[in-house]
């Protein structure tokens, strides 16, 4: 099944890592978990693209197979339907583990990020594959440090409603680091802060695919709280390069990956009705508990290890996501401006 491996001319005990930079190489076997969900199918397009195999391992709990429809028949790539909680045999270079029900409905309860990232570095070891989390920002929490530098250790509630995916991100970089310590894995992290795009989810409830698809169907925006809160927006693109620069470059991280442009929920509202309706009204509703009242990331250490920083800013990015929820909320069906 794996004959690349063999086309490839190396075996798994050559590590991505161990490929001379800049030797033209000719494709590395390369798994994604969660690549069917929003993020890991535009990582995956890059890595195509670029001339890799890619084994996309997905068990579609937010993630959909339109996202990674268009590589079907590709022989460099596959897609398997698999619980990344249930332990996984592949032979492979490299792993960028996505894997993770990434939005506050579909997060709670949810062991993935503690025994998938297990399962996905007791892989790493075996194989001799480079392994890169997706973290979060969340690892910060509500934080008392601004921007956040990766030094920062985090304001997090342990018992709070939004601890699942606080805390199990954090076990997550506690656990890649100790098996780079304890078992010599090479790991790289990346601390993600809010990223939106298209493929995005329609209805998970984070803030621009609310806003948007409200906007879009003529309902009231709804802010949270008193909407002063901040957040800094991404624009996927941006992300995936970063990720791509974290993996192959020769620093462990952590790293911020973020947009450091800063926006009130209000501002947010205000640049999603300049682009889609300014008649969109806005709806108050109360906070959800332990909401972190800011977030901004200081991206001068990707900056410096990787050269990367983002290019695409809000205004730019939201107009290319707003086409791909029309499409997707109204079908061929075309409504409103813009
Ligand atoms: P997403 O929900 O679109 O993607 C996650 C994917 O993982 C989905 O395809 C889902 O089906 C899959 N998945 C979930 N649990 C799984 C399991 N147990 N086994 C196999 N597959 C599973 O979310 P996303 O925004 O693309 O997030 C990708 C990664 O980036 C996540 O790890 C998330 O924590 C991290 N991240 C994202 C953001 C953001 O703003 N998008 C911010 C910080 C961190
Ligand atoms: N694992 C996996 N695929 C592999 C190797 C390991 O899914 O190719 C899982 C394995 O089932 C275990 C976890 O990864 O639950 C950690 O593996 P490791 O070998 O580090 O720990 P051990 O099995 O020795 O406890
Ligand atoms: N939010 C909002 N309206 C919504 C959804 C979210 O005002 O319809 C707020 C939410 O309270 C938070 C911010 O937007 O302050 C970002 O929320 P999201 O869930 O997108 O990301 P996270 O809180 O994980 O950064």
């Amino acid at each position: 099944k794996f004959s690349h491996q063999h086309r490839l001319g190396f075996g798994s005990s050559n590590p991505a890592g161990k490929i001379p930079l800049g030797l033209k190489r000719k494709g590395l076997r390369i798994v994604v978990t969660g690549g069917a969900g929003f993020v890991g199918s535009h990582l995956v397009d890059r890595l195509i693209a670029r001339g890799d195999s890619v084994i996309v391992v997905d068990n579609f709990f937010t993630g959909r197979k339109e996202n990674v429809m268009h590589h079907f028949g590709n022989p460099n790539f596959e897609l398997i339907r698999h619980d990344v909680v249930e332990p996984l045999l592949l032979e492979v270079d490299q792993i960028y583990h996505l894997a993770c029900p990434a939005s506050p409905v579909h997060y709670k309860f949810n062991p993935t990020n503690v025994v998938g990232t297990l399962n996905m570095l007791g892989l790493a070891k075996r194989v001799g594959a480079r392994f890169l989390l997706t973290s979060t920002s969340e690892v910060y929490g509500d934080p008392l440090q601004h921007p956040q530098k990766e030094t920062y250790w985090g304001n997090v509630n342990p018992i709070g409603v939004r601890s699942c995916y606080d805390e199990g991100k954090r076990t997550a970089e506690t656990l890649t680091m100790d098996y780079h310590r304890g078992a010599g894995v090479e790991v790289r992290i990346a601390r993600i802060f809010n990223t939106y795009g298209p493929r995005m989810c329609i209805d998970d409830g984070r803030v621009v695919s609310n806003f948007v698809a409200q906007a879009l169907r003529k309902e009231p925006l709804t802010v949270y709280g008193d909407g002063k809160q901040t957040r800094s927006f991404q624009y996927v693109s941006d992300l995936v390069e970063g990720l791509m620069r974290l993996m192959e470059g020769e620093h462990v991280g952590p790293f911020n990956l973020g947009n450091p442009g800063e926006f009130t929920m209000l501002e947010l509202a205000e640049v999603v009705q300049e682009t889609i309706d300014p008649n969109a009204k806005i709806e108050f509703r109360p906070n959800t508990e332990d909401d972190p009242h800011k977030r901004k990331p200081d991206i001068s250490r990707a900056k410096e290890q990787l050269g990367w920083e983002p290019k695409v800013s809000l205004r730019k990015g939201l107009p290319l996501m707003v086409s791909d929820f029309r499409q997707r909320i109204f079908g061929d069906h075309k409504e409103g401006s813009n």
